[in-house]
């Protein structure tokens, strides 16, 4: 089976772990943390980052660093991993979703202003599959209703927007090193921002809140988390943030190595790319138009499956998560999100791997062709 994704880790990460473990800091203090944290700050041309031990919670530290809480509303977008919607709600704030633009899948800044009550604190820009939201008009949404932006940049590491590197245009961004992105810790996150109060309170909040006020380290003033990072991932994340270029050039070739092959193919829509954007392609994203192309999605992947290509759903619209009938708010009556809706129904990634030869997307693209041309073929049949 090709898989849809593998990490590259090796000898750098294992000499880094070997000397973390030699050395005795294997919790959460020691060398590697402050080295990464200011490292990968630096990469996104970003001031200070804090490391956490999980993408999800990064989001919703940046949340409760910003002071979201109960009675408070957070525009996220509707087609998204679930974590910025879990994060909003573990704060006791509200998520209200935003359909998406067809073409980037990101946030539909047309259709923001219409969800912004008196309530909302904050707007949500998910980066989606390494594509950038259109960060210009979110800035220009969140200035004129004094709203914070939160960058989910989970998907998009070294991605950038108009010349910057993506977490660094909103208040805060959030970064995930689950072992499919870029790259990876095992488990991990960061939160970067280039505010010192966001940043200490951060700091503080992923470490139990402990005051800091001279003899009371065991009173608390606030609510906290433990959402800190160990040494031991730490050192995977440094020897990791030196090959990151070149993991991303390894996306980046990949992704223009498959729109040459499949751009013919009538029925495949290939991943965008507006021209003021870097697009990292964390995970090659196509869609299939079944009329054009004969087969469904579905279809398409099961037949991937028996052939030995691995592949993906997209993001199943947020609006209709069961679990969130447990809030109380009934999300799918009287709303409707078409995009998000045609996406999941359209939507697939392919293989993504970091050691995925050319060959091997040369057969993954003969496959789809004649997996199309096979059922062409069977329908003039019949
Ligand atoms: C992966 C991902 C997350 C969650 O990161 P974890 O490290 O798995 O907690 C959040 N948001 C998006 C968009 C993601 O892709």
């Amino acid at each position: 089976m090709i898989p849809v994704f593998t990490p590259l880790v090796g000898e750098e990460e294992l000499k880094n772990v070997a000397k973390a473990i030699k050395t005795n800091w294997i919790s959460s203090k020691g060398e590697f943390i402050e080295r990464f944290e200011q490292g990968f700050a630096n990469y996104c041309n970003v001031k200070y980052g804090v490391t956490t031990n999980g993408g999800n919670s990064s989001i919703h530290l940046a949340l409760a660093s910003l002071d979201i809480g109960k009675g408070d509303e957070v525009i996220v977008p509707n087609f998204t991993m679930m974590s910025p919607a879990f994060s909003v709600i573990y704060t006791g704030a509200i998520p209200v979703f935003v359909d998406v633009d067809e073409e980037t899948m990101t946030i539909d800044v047309n259709k923001i202003e219409e969800k912004i009550t008196s309530k909302t604190k904050a707007i949500m820009a998910v980066h989606i599959y390494g594509h950038p939201c259109e960060m210009d008009k979110i800035i220009e949404i969140a200035e004129k209703h004094n709203l914070k932006v939160i960058e989910d940049a989970a998907e998009a590491h070294g991605a950038e927007y108009k010349g910057k590197k993506i977490g660094s245009i909103g208040d805060v961004a959030c970064f995930s090193f689950y072992a499919n992105k870029l790259i990876t810790t095992g488990e991990g996150g960061m939160l970067v921002t280039n505010n010192p109060k966001i940043y200490e309170k951060a700091k503080y909040l992923r470490d139990l809140a402990l005051s800091q006020k001279p003899g009371e380290r065991f009173k608390h003033y606030d609510i906290g988390f433990n959402y800190r990072m160990t040494n031991l991932q730490a050192a995977i994340g440094c020897a990791q943030l030196e090959k990151i270029d070149k993991f991303l050039n390894i996306k980046i070739k990949n992704a223009l190595l498959y729109n040459l092959l499949l751009k013919n193919v009538e029925g495949v829509i290939l991943p965008p790319e507006k021209p003021y954007v870097k697009n990292s392609y964390w995970m090659y994203a196509i869609k299939i138009d079944e009329e054009k192309f004969g087969i469904s999605k579905k279809e398409l992947m099961e037949k991937l499956s028996k052939k030995g290509i691995d592949s993906r759903d997209f993001f199943f619209p947020l609006n209709k998560q069961p679990c969130l009938k447990k809030l109380g708010i009934d999300y799918q009556s009287g709303e409707n999100f078409p995009i998000s809706e045609k996406l999941f129904k359209q939507g697939l990634y392919l293989p993504s791997g970091l050691n995925l030869k050319e060959e091997e997307i040369g057969y993954i693209c003969k496959t789809i062709k004649e997996i199309k041309q096979g059922n062409q073929e069977f329908k003039n049949l019949i």
